[in-house]
């Protein structure tokens, strides 16, 4: 089986560049998707918070598939980009001769010990999952008094403002039912700062504030025991455990590729580019914490030219630069930063 363009994943990302290929002409696009259902995983912060229905967040995923792009429902398990093939678990070969590859993040429940087992029940939930974020709504609605406990893991995440969000609807929840006074709400942030822009940081320290949320910084959850309702934070600034008794605990699981992608040669772009082929590379730059907009918050997970290009032995770089891009925010344009890199195999 050939096509122009084969897309790995059709959540969000996946269908969004279907539709924009499509609209631009392009003919010959396939969607290689194993699930029936899509999932509007922004929408899972309100179930959480108890503002929609779970149900609400799903659609047959032959629904929102653009017309006339081919769905190919099976998981790809390889890329072979030297061959420009990708391998499906059913065995089947695709051929293409461009690849987009948008199978999302990976949750990591098991990479904080005990969170895998505590999730869904003992106070425990995430909205990070469909069938868990019902269960956070229930948590927050049954509490009336005691200690609540929202975390943020280091690393990259989807949606950075996640895991904040549920701490606001929830606090404002008990505030409504009168019974904000006898609640200790803890957000924990792995940043030293509450968001990557400065100035929308500022706001939602003062959210924050106003719902007498303690905040803390450069500190994430390392374990948790669901029957004894504890979880242990990590300062690590101060290399310094706490021990917190909880009667509710939201925590967003680390996140990273899937193992396929981690595996193939896609993680090794640089030692699999042929000789005459182009490297390209855009992220997020690392200048974007203190003079760009938006983007993730970790400068672990953030570039910079000279960095990209530390890393392209054998290549030559025609262009290593941070670029401005124009982006609207709050009704006047700002500016992200991206690190642009090209380099071409000689
Ligand atoms: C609780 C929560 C709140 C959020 N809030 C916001 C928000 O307010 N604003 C915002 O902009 N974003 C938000 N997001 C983030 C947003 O949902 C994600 O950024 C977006 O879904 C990412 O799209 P994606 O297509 O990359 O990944 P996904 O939407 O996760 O889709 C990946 C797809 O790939 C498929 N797949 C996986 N592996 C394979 C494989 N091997 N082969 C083929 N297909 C595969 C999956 O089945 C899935 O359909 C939120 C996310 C969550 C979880």
């Amino acid at each position: 089986m050939r096509h122009e363009v084969v897309i790995v994943g059709g959540g969000t990302a996946g269908i969004t560049v279907a539709a924009r290929l499509r609209r631009a002409g392009v003919t010959d696009v396939a969607v290689v998707e194993p699930s029936e259902h899509h999932y509007c995983q922004p929408l899972w912060t309100l179930v959480g918070g108890g503002l929609a229905d779970a149900a609400s967040t799903v659609r047959p995923e032959a629904r929102v598939l653009p017309v006339g792009v081919t769905w190919i429902r099976d998981r790809a398990v390889q890329v072979h980009p030297d061959a420009r093939t990708v391998d499906l678990d059913d065995g089947r070969r695709l051929s293409y001769e461009h690849l987009v590859v948008a199978p999302g993040l990976r949750l990591d429940f098991d990479g904080v010990p005990g969170l895998a087992e505590a999730v869904g029940h003992d106070g425990v939930s995430s909205n990070y999952r469909f069938d868990l974020a019902p269960r956070t709504w229930e948590f927050i609605r049954q509490v009336r008094g005691g200690t609540a406990v929202f975390t943020m893991p280091p690393g990259p995440i989807k949606c950075a403002g996640a895991p904040q969000k549920i701490a606001y609807l929830a606090a404002d929840w008990w505030r409504r039912q009168g019974a904000l006074d006898r609640m200790r709400v803890i957000l924990v942030l792995p940043t030293a700062a509450m968001f990557s822009q400065p100035d929308w940081g500022e706001v939602l320290k003062g959210v924050a504030a106003g719902y007498g949320i303690e905040v803390r910084h450069d500190t994430h959850l390392v374990e948790v025991d669901g029957p004894a309702r504890r979880a242990v934070l990590l300062d690590t600034k101060g290399g310094t455990k706490e021990d917190i008794d909880f009667e509710v605990l939201h925590a967003v699981p680390p996140q990273s590729a899937p193992d396929w992608v981690k595996a193939s040669p896609l993680a090794g772009a640089t030692a699999a580019l042929a000789p005459g082929g182009t490297l390209l590379v855009v992220g997020d730059d690392r200048a974007n914490l203190t003079s760009g907009v938006g983007g993730p918050q970790d400068a672990a997970v953030l570039y910079t030219p000279e960095q990209i290009v530390a890393g392209l032995d054998g290549l030559r770089v025609d262009r290593a630069d941070t670029v401005r891009r124009p982006v609207p925010a709050d009704g006047r344009t700002a500016e992200a930063l991206d690190t642009v890199v090209v380099a071409v195999r000689p």
